[in-house]
């Protein structure tokens, strides 16, 4: 059997969707956020609630005026570190393959599995 050419996965990364995840330094070091948005070629992401920025706005019809909003900004992915659902701890991730190809993280201080909530 032929096997299919298979997408290069380079660009992975370990941090997911509503994973929640520690801020390790900056001005919001020390805090969590659960991750709103992922950004894998940029290895970026969106944290709730973290690295907000100033944003200008042109007049829209709910906004009139226009003005300044607050929105969360990117922070590197190289900056988190993901928060074990399980036990509670911040945690290097490790990858197991599983038979069928499937990647599974898992907690580095406990063991288990970390799924995406
Ligand atoms: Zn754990």
């Amino acid at each position: 059997m032929k096997k299919k050419n298979e997408k290069h996965t380079n660009h992975a990364l370990f941090v997911r969707k509503n994973d929640t995840v520690l801020i390790l330094s900056g001005e919001n070091g020390g805090k969590q956020g659960k991750v709103l948005k992922v950004y894998p070629k940029q290895n970026r992401l969106i944290v709730e609630g973290i690295n907000f920025v100033k944003r200008h706005t042109k007049p829209t019809q709910k906004n009139p005026k226009g003005g300044i909003v607050e929105k969360e900004g990117p922070v590197n992915a190289s900056n988190v570190m993901v928060v074990c659902g399980k036990c509670g701890q911040p945690t290097r991730i490790g990858t197991k393959i599983m038979n069928d190809g499937e990647r599974i993280r898992m907690c580095k201080k406990c063991g288990e599995m970390i799924e995406a909530a």
